[in-house]
This record gives C-alpha cells, structure tokens and sequence, in this order.
C-alpha cells in the first residue's frame, strides 16, 4: 500500500527510528505518502512544542511524499490538545489519540467519550488514532457517528495486531467502528504506528485479518496518495 499516516521517531523518546531512517524504509516498502506524527508534548519524553513548528524545514528525500503531523493529546475534561492553536496550523495535520498519562484522566466510557467528541470538534483535528483501543475506552458507536458527521478519518491500527495484542472486546469495537463507516459509505485508513523503521508501511497483520474484519482494499484510503492530500487540504 502507499500511504502510512502514523509513524514515530526518536523524537517520541521510545521510538528508535530517525526522521530519514524511517523515510528510506517507507520508500523500501512501496509507501509514496508517509506521515510523520510523533507524540503531542504531554506524552512522557515527548518533544517540545518547538519540535511542531518545524514543518517548513523536515527533510526532503526523492521519490516519497512526506507530511509532518503530531499524534495529540486530550489534556483535560474540556478535550483541550496539547499543543496551541498557533502551532496545530502549522502541522500538515493532527491525529489525536487517547493514551494514559498524558494530562487527560479516564473517567469510564461515558465521561471519555464525551470528551474525546470535546477534542474532535477541533476544526484541526483530521484523523483518531487506535480508536477502539482498551487503553482509555470510548463508546465505539458514538465516536464512529461523529466522526462521519465531522469528516475525521479513523484508524485500523496494525501496531495493535503485532503479537495479538487485540483483545477480543478490542476486536469487536473495531467491527462495529468498520460497519457503521462501511454502511454510510466511508473509507478508512489502515497505519503503521510505527515505532522502529522496519516496521513503516507494514500491514501484514492487519491484511491477515481482512476476511475477519469484513474489509477489502477498496475500503481504504491507503492507495490513494491523491485522496489522502486532498483531505487533509494539501495542495502539492
Ligand atoms: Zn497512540
Ligand atoms: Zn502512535
């Protein structure tokens, strides 16, 4: 596939890729279009703010597309990112994903989804990442409808697959998120979330579970580089 929207580097501090080296193993794996979003500055050892407002100057390699996006935090009930406004612009997008101890408390599903919604009425925000994930729960079905309603694109993601770490109620928010956006004619995306260079732009575990998952190619956004920049408003 060609796209991979979700990669980190050593920049995230538990990531061991560099910029360039994830870059050439994405170019390696047939990605056209890879972005970059290392974790808001709320994450533990995460980078500063600074990190974000350096778009305009990320490396350049030949032959590959390369988009500077953040993995954002939720920092408090209001659903408030961890980065300001002034630098969200900035980012060719923002991905926000909920993670423990990053500012933001789980309060149980009702009170985290409810938050979370806070967080996607962000006119910046574009993409969720792991959105049927234990580790903060959200009411799958809400976050879904909202997501249609707002065009925020949500995530398959094949980190969560390595070494079966999903679980079976993991599974079955993933299949009610795909159904609700298969029925209203949606297209999703599947990403890396790659922590180590070898793994950018590595879907094979999710492509194992595609007849589980009751997904096809057709059903992505991964290979279409066009439809992904006209998204997220990228004029090349
Ligand atoms: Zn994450
Ligand atoms: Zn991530």
């Amino acid at each position: 596939m060609k796209v991979d929207l979700h990669t980190h580097t050593v920049a995230s501090q538990h990531a061991f890729g560099t910029f360039l080296e994830n870059a050439k193993e994405a170019k390696n794996n047939g990605i056209e279009l890879l972005g970059i979003t290392d974790h808001g500055p709320s994450g533990p050892g995460a980078p500063h703010e600074v990190y974000f407002k350096m778009r305009k100057r990320i490396p350049k390699i030949e032959g590959i597309k390369i988009l500077f996006g953040v993995e954002a935090n939720v920092i408090n009930d209001e659903g408030k990112l961890d980065l300001p406004e002034k630098i969200l612009e900035r980012l060719d997008y923002v991905m926000v994903g909920l993670h423990k101890n990053c500012g933001y408390i789980d309060q149980g599903v009702e009170k985290n989804t409810e938050v979370l919604i806070k967080a996607m009425q962000n006119p910046y925000v574009k993409m969720i990442s792991h959105p049927y994930s234990n580790m903060i729960k959200i009411d799958i079905e809400k976050i879904t409808k909202e997501a249609i309603k707002r065009d925020i694109l949500l995530e398959i993601n094949a980190s969560c697959f390595l070494k079966h770490r999903v679980d079976k109620e993991e599974m079955s928010k993933l299949k009610i998120m795909i159904k609700i956006l298969k029925d209203n004619n949606q297209k999703m995306i599947i990403n890396s979330d790659a922590h180590s260079p070898h793994e950018v732009g590595d879907f094979d575990n999710v492509i194992a579970k595609f007849d589980e998952l009751g997904i096809n190619e057709d059903d992505l956004l991964n290979n279409d580089p066009q439809a992904v920049l006209k998204f997220f408003n990228i004029n090349e």
